[in-house]
């Protein structure tokens, strides 16, 4: 049974992967902010009753982003939680355009979990553009990422209405 244990050992786990990691913004925060974030607002989107859809909301950059592997993911938190993070990784051999091509066609097929994680990144991500702009972005870069993400959303949309408002109105505070 996955307990608030797990969930635990999730934070820990994606703590230590990520230790040498921060945020793209101006204020650099620690990458860990962003997936306690994403987790948050995924815990919310499901009123705390999923406990393998928080948990892989945690990790849900462990695998794109560090040396974890999906095996080691499968082994310590399930082979549900491994498959939710399968398909909210992208695959980085392929060029960044077409990595971002891929995430709008796929996003309509996600299972729920994956909508509601996709949704939920999708967010953070827009919220820090505001919060801790990255120095080096221009305006168009930054518009052209929200157009992207708006894309990416319209195929997750019906997942969760509370969490679609959230990501609307982190998408208008960069209109
Ligand atoms: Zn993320």
């Amino acid at each position: 049974m996955t307990t608030v244990v797990d969930l635990a050992a999730a934070y820990h786990f994606a703590a230590v992967q990520h230790v040498d990691q921060r945020r793209k913004g101006q204020r650099a925060e620690p990458y860990m902010n962003h997936l306690t974030e994403v987790a948050e607002l995924v815990a919310h989107a499901t009123e705390g009753r999923e406990l393998d859809i928080a948990i892989a909301a945690v990790l849900h950059d462990t695998v794109e982003d560090t040396g974890a592997s999906l095996a080691e993911i499968s082994e310590r938190f399930g082979a549900d939680v491994a498959a939710l993070v399968a398909e909210v990784t992208d695959d980085k051999s392929l060029p960044k355009a077409e990595r971002k091509r891929l995430q709008v066609e796929h996003a309509p097929h996600a299972s729920r979990g994956a909508k509601l994680i996709k949704l939920a990144d999708k967010t953070a991500n827009l919220r820090a553009l505001v919060a801790s702009p990255p120095p080096d972005w221009t305006a168009e870069r930054r518009d052209e990422y929200r157009d992207w993400a708006r894309e990416v959303v319209a195929g997750c949309r019906g997942a969760s209405p509370w969490l679609e408002a959230r990501f609307d109105e982190a998408a208008a505070a960069l209109s």
